[in-house]
């Protein structure tokens, strides 16, 4: 399988090189020259598989250039009970009749960008040596929060890789900065930095592309990589689990094979969706996508009228992984959409980086409306249903997954469609400890609380266990302290490398 630009079809490329380029040389995003098909049996096939039996099935559709060998070893490096709970991995929850929580959160960072990141570095380890290059990968985070940590996590320790990760001084929450600080491995090295999310991503792009710098590099056998959402190596992954929820229903007798369902996904970059887009255009029967936002709802406004237009308010929300206005994995759907009209999309593109805003022809828009709806549902919104599933359900979520959900129950009451519906949950409610405790027990509940003790008043007011990785920041050394100036990072890296 070949994989090409979505700016420049001609460009093509092995899947190891696009992994192990992240972005093309014409900025364009690696989609597969053709989507491989799943037929119905074969998906039934999954409902008796584990996790990681269902991870290779679909991995070596896309991934043909990795031996079995080859992949079988990333995936038991990646999705083990030991980091992930149990070997369900991506456990479904049952809400109610109809209704099924998909929990992307088991992973060391309770958050979904480990179900990604846990197995991009053995993926990108095993493109390098694949592609003949010798060098040691030196990765390079910005991070606004939840990325970086689950990086870390997935690049410690991995052999032939080292990681360094910048954060935002000021940006980031007390308990994401303390997984930080406290980060476990030989290969890993954490930078606070003076500014906000902006200064930390201009400052690594800068670095990325100082000529002078990735010759020191070269000379001492480095080279720097990227793990960010656009590589296709973190997209891919994603479209197990939907395949392994659909399976998981199948098992438990909840749906009968070929029935289609809907999928309501809380959205920011648009990785996760489309990977759910990917599933369905392999063969998984799905009826309607729900793309879920906040405030931040250039996505609703974009299903909606076929117009993306960045420029509006930007809005800090209690569902921070889905601030964002510029979803850049957006561009592959708009790809397949268009049936692979590489000048259009490269078009739309130039718009964006100029005047922030495009339009879609009538033709795509329109195929766009028949699979996808959009919404979205405000902090209010959210906090009210966190408290209403708790209540009606027993059922505790986050402030990302409230955001789902809050817009699923609006589609549902509008639209009246029962089709049977699986919700992503991409956080554990611990990690957003104090907005989920004010759902439930009001602000005096949070008033004057540390994370720590927030988090023992949320695991007392639900029952549910503090997830043990953030129970045990309390008591980890904190390894790094390091701040600098946003003009000195590059003098970090050095610092870090030996260079
Ligand atoms: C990253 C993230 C999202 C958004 O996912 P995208 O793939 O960027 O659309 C939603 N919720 C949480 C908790 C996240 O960390």
């Amino acid at each position: 399988m070949q994989f090409q630009s979505t700016r420049n079809r001609q460009l093509s490329v092995s899947s190891a090189q696009a992994i192990k380029q992240g972005l093309s040389a014409d900025s364009g995003l690696f989609v597969p020259k053709s989507i491989p098909q799943m037929t119905l049996e074969e998906i039934g096939k999954l409902a008796q598989m584990k996790y990681s039996m269902r991870a290779k099935v679909i991995l070596s559709r896309y991934l043909t250039d990795f031996t079995e060998e080859e992949l079988e070893h990333c995936i038991s490096q990646a999705y083990t009970a030991e980091k992930f709970g149990s070997d369900q991995i991506a456990p479904v929850h049952k809400l109610c009749d109809g209704q099924y929580i998909l929990e992307l959160w088991h992973g060391p960072t309770c958050a979904f960008k480990d179900m990604a990141l846990q197995i991009l570095p053995h993926l990108l380890t095993a493109s390098v040596k694949k592609t003949g290059e010798t060098a040691q990968v030196v990765i390079l985070v910005a991070t606004s929060g939840d990325t970086g940590k689950a990086a870390l996590e997935g690049f410690r320790d991995v052999a032939g890789t080292k990681i360094i990760v910048f954060y935002p001084q000021s940006g980031v929450s007390e308990i994401q900065k303390l997984q930080m600080a406290t980060q476990d491995g030989g290969n890993v090295s954490v930078a606070a930095v003076i500014g906000n999310f902006d200064d930390a991503q201009s400052g690594v792009k800068q670095i990325f592309t100082d000529e002078a710098c990735k010759q020191l590099m070269a000379e001492h056998g480095y080279k720097f990589s990227s793990a960010n959402s656009i590589n296709w190596g973190r997209l891919v992954p994603q479209i197990v689990y939907y395949f392994s929820a659909y399976a998981d229903l199948i098992k438990s007798g909840e749906i009968t094979l070929g029935e289609s369902i809907n999928i309501v996904v809380p959205t920011g970059n648009f990785g996760n969706i489309l990977a759910a887009y990917y599933a369905y255009c392999m063969g998984l029967p799905v009826k309607r996508f729900l793309c879920a936002s906040n405030e931040n709802n250039v996505l609703t406004d974009f299903i909606r009228t076929g117009t993306y237009d960045k420029n509006r308010a930007f809005y800090t929300t209690i569902s921070p992984s889905m601030d964002i206005l510029i979803s850049s994995n957006l561009e592959r759907f708009l790809y397949h959409l268009s049936n692979g009209d590489d000048a259009l999309v490269s078009s739309w593109m130039s718009e964006l980086q100029a005047k922030g805003s495009y339009t879609v022809t009538p033709a795509v828009k329109e195929r766009m409306q028949a699979i996808f709806s959009g919404g979205f549902a405000d902090s209010k919104q959210a906090m009210a249903t966190i408290g209403k599933c708790y209540q009606s359900f027993g059922y505790v979520m986050d402030t990302h997954t409230a955001v789902a959900k809050a817009v699923y129950d609006d589609y549902r009451a509008q639209t009246g469609d029962l089709t049977k519906t699986v919700i992503a949950s991409t956080a554990s409610p611990f990690k957003f400890n104090q907005s989920v405790l004010t759902a439930l027990s009001g602000e005096a509940a949070v008033s004057g609380k540390d994370e720590f003790a927030l988090l023992d008043s949320l695991q007392e007011v639900t029952g549910l266990p503090i997830p043990k990785s953030l129970a045990e920041l309390k008591n980890k050394p904190k390894r790094f302290q390091d701040v600098w100036a946003k003009d000195d990072m590059l003098s970090a890296v050095k610092g870090f490398l030996q260079l």
